[in-house]
């Protein structure tokens, strides 16, 4: 067969296994958002069924015979135009279908359904007992997969390198290492100060229809295109690229509460515009498609934290969130308010956990995950070990399980490795920021003009437009002239928070 012939039948190969994705995407979106319960089961069936036919269509030979067609071509032989991208990124999806069997990726469907409502059980009931037999299994599942894998010689490597193409752990835990040193010296420093924000500012009365007016006003003004996507609400925020054309994203609304409603749109907003900013010529193919999940949350929390905690921020939005809300916010000053939105404090939560802290909680589960995967772990110490890790790097205690080793669902849901790309995200938001304020001069000047389109076209063209062209870490330094580095993090955190501590 033709090069050009075989190429061809790649992409529509390519296209359609990109439906049958954001079919499910679709589904998945009803299921958390409007789904009456009855529909469960059926819910089940369909996306079963999805899962067996996209299997089938990735493990196709045809497929892999025009791979080998293809990789013999010189079509691939620059490694950065599109057909050789397109070649070695639907190589890694056609060679995890190929390694790993029908019948273990259908076994972690089921047991992964079961253990997330055991896992929401034992949380309820505060028992790592009753979990512990399902994260067994789960451990079990993931090291065959791993191993049927054997993408690395090393387990946590294989399982990590599927969510962050690339990534290795030996380098992730220089990273958190550095990390760790220079947070827990700003941390202290922070603990030790004698100016305290006062966060009561936060928890008035913000009724709950006006804070989603505030919010989707505030989602439009940063890029987010309602007429290509929507807001809606659930308990667990999300968001979903059902397609070009359609990006959803989800929050959740306390009225006595403004942060969690309106930190979770941003964030929310942060993976959306990386979506929208997909190249629509490409779509269905790896160069018009996201890269990682470091990268992906990069652009959440750089919208969330670094644009959207920012001073510069407030100076605009803070005028108009204290017409729509003036009972909570009239009167309060812009320095408060920024002092509020940015407090640190160590504590056992995660998701709760602000921009220094979260760094630790993500390096306790990476230790525990390599551990468990390795086998020095056992499961049944689950429970002590991650409560140690919390004294030795948080300084804290969770008083039961609920609140410890049981507060997140991944594990249950068989996303082992998963983690790191939090922390990943972080690091890569910061050295973008830092390039993208060299390139484009101080942003706090268009920002409390409320002049968010440079950044994002900025954006758009160094990151979005990129596809999978490089891999997360190779677009990092492609970009900004650096390898991942904790340094510029550091720096911008060091910067923010001694103005804000005063220390
Ligand atoms: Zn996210």
């Amino acid at each position: 067969m033709q090069a050009h012939a075989a190429y061809e039948a790649l992409l529509r190969h390519s296209r359609e296994q990109a439906l049958l994705v954001s079919c499910t995407e679709l589904l998945s979106w009803d299921e958390l958002t409007y789904m009456p319960r009855g529909g469960v089961e059926h819910r089940g069936n369909q996306m079963a069924y999805l899962a067996g036919l996209m299997h089938d269509q990735a493990a196709d030979p045809r497929f892999g015979e025009l791979l080998d067609v293809l990789q013999q071509s010189e079509l691939v032989q620059d490694p950065l135009s599109d057909a050789a991208v397109n070649v070695r990124e639907l190589r890694r999806i056609h060679h995890r279908a190929t390694r790993v069997p029908r019948g273990l990726v259908e076994e972690m469907a089921r047991i992964s359904s079961f253990a997330q409502q055991e896992w929401n059980d034992a949380r309820k009931q505060t028992s790592f007992a009753i979990f512990q037999p399902w994260l067994e299994r789960i451990v079990a599942l993931k090291r065959r997969e791993a191993d049927s894998l054997a993408t690395c010689p090393d387990r946590y490597d294989t399982l990590l390198d599927d969510y962050e193409p690339g990534a290795r752990s030996d380098d992730l835990a220089r990273l958190f290492a550095a990390l760790r040193n220079d947070l827990v010296l700003l941390l202290a420093a922070i603990t030790g100060a004698r100016r305290k924000p006062n966060v009561l500012i936060l928890r008035r009365d913000f009724p709950v229809e006006r804070q989603r007016i505030f919010g989707e006003t505030v989602a439009a003004a940063v890029g987010f295109d309602f007429e290509r996507g929507r807001l809606d609400t659930t308990p667990h925020p999300f968001f979903g690229s059902i397609g070009p054309g359609d990006v959803r994203i989800t929050t959740r609304f306390h009225a006595d509460n403004f942060s969690d409603g309106f930190f979770g749109i941003l964030h929310e907003v942060g993976h959306a515009l990386y979506e929208q900013g997909l190249d629509p010529a490409r779509q269905g193919t790896p160069v018009g498609d996201s890269v990682s999940l470091g990268m992906h949350e990069s652009q959440a929390r750089l919208w969330e934290n670094t644009v959207g905690r920012s001073r510069a921020f407030w100076k605009h939005f803070l005028p108009m969130a204290r017409r729509v809300f003036p009972e909570a916010l009239a009167g309060v000053r812009l320095d408060d308010f920024h002092f509020a939105i940015n407090r640190v404090q160590t504590g056992d939560n995660r998701v709760q956990a602000d921009e220094i802290t979260y760094n630790l909680h993500i390096l306790v589960r990476f230790e525990l995950e390599r551990a468990l995967l390795s086998g020095d772990l056992p499961v049944a110490d689950v429970p002590a070990a991650w409560n140690d890790a919390y004294r030795q790097h948080l300084g804290v205690t969770p008083p039961n399980d609920a609140e410890g080793c049981l507060q997140d669902g991944h594990w249950s849901a068989g996303m082992i490795a998963y983690f790191p790309t939090y922390t990943l995200g972080n690091v890569f938001a910061a050295q973008l920021f830092a390039k993208a304020t060299q390139d484009l001069g101080d942003l706090s000047v268009p920002f409390a003009r409320g002049e968010f389109a440079g950044l994002l076209d900025w954006l758009r063209a160094n990151v979005h437009r990129q596809g999978q062209r490089y891999h997360s870490a190779k677009l990092v330094e492609h970009i900004t002239g650096s390898p991942p580095d904790h340094r510029p993090l550091v720096e911008a955190l060091r910067r923010k928070y001694s103005e804000i501590y005063g220390i």
